[in-house]
C-alpha cells in the first residue's frame, strides 16, 4: 500500500487489513512515497516524519510492515519502478497486489506504464466516499487484474486532519493516539 501518508489515519489501516483478510494477504507492506509525481506542488512533511508516523501506526498489526523503499531514494517514485524492485526482492512465487483508493485507481489505470505495472502486480481498489467505481473503462487484461474491495465508508482523509490541526479542531478518532501525539509534539501541520 503506498501513499504520501502526511499523516498516516485509520482509513488507510482499516483498508489495509480488509485487503489483508479478504485476499488472504500474509503481510500488507506500507510503502510511503518519497516525492511523488502528482504532489511535487503540494508541500509535504520531511520523509522521515511520515515513516516514523505509519511505523507507529503499524506497530500493534503482527502482519503490517513498513518498508523505506521510496523514502531513501533520491529520484522520484513511481509506482511501477517500486512494484519492480519489490517483484525482484520476494521472486515469481510471491503474488504482489497494490493495495488503493477508488479514488486513486481510476487515476493509475491512464499511467503511462499501466501494462508494465499489471505485469508484476494485481490492483485491489477500496471504494472510498464519494468515489463511483462505475466510470471504469480499461482493456480486458487490466479488468481482469482489478479487484474492487467496499470498506466501512470512512470520510478521513490525510488533509482533512492537516487542516483540522491548523484550525484547532480535533482529530482523536481519526487515527491512532501514537500518531496524534507526534503530531502535536512535533508542531506538524500547524500552518497549511
Ligand atoms: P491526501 O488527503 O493528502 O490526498 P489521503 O488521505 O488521500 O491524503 P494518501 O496518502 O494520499 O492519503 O493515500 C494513500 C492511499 O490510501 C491512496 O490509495 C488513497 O486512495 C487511499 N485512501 C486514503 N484515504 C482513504 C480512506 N479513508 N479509505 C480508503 N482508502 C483511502
Ligand atoms: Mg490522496
Amino acid at each position: 500500500m503506498g501513499g504520501t501518508f502526511d499523516p498516516i489515519h485509520y482509513g488507510h489501516l482499516v483498508t489495509a487489513e480488509a485487503a489483508r483478510h479478504r485476499f488472504y494477504l500474509n503481510q500488507v507492506i506500507f510503502v510511503p512515497s518519497g516525492r511523488p509525481p502528482h504532489k511535487l506542488s503540494h508541500k509535504l512533511t520531511p520523509a522521515a516524519e511520515r515513516l516514523l508516523m505509519t511505523l507507529l501506526a503499524t506497530v500493534p498489526n503482527q502482519d503490517f510492515i513498513v518498508s523505506d523503499w521510496e523514502v531513501n531514494r533520491e529520484q522520484i517514485s513511481y509506482t511501477y519502478e517500486t512494484m519492480r524492485a519489490f517483484h525482484q526482492h520476494f521472486g515469481d512465487e510471491a503474488e504482489l497486489f497494490f493495495i488503493t483508493g477508488a479514488d486513486a485507481v481510476l487515476e493509475i489505470m491512464q499511467w503511462r506504464q499501466i501494462d508494465e505495472l499489471a505485469d508484476v502486480c494485481s490492483f485491489i481498489a477500496a471504494t472510498r466516499p464519494g468515489y463511483h467505481l462505475d466510470d471504469f473503462k480499461g482493456s480486458p487484461k487490466l479488468a481482469a487484474k482489478l479487484f474492487f474491495m467496499e470498506v466501512p465508508a470512512l470520510a478521513i482523509s490525510s488533509s482533512d486532519i492537516r487542516r483540522r490541526v491548523a484550525c484547532g479542531e480535533p482529530i482523536k478518532y481519526l487515527l491512532p493516539e501514537t500518531v496524534e501525539m507526534y503530531i502535536y509534539k512535533h508542531g506538524l501541520y500547524r500552518d497549511i
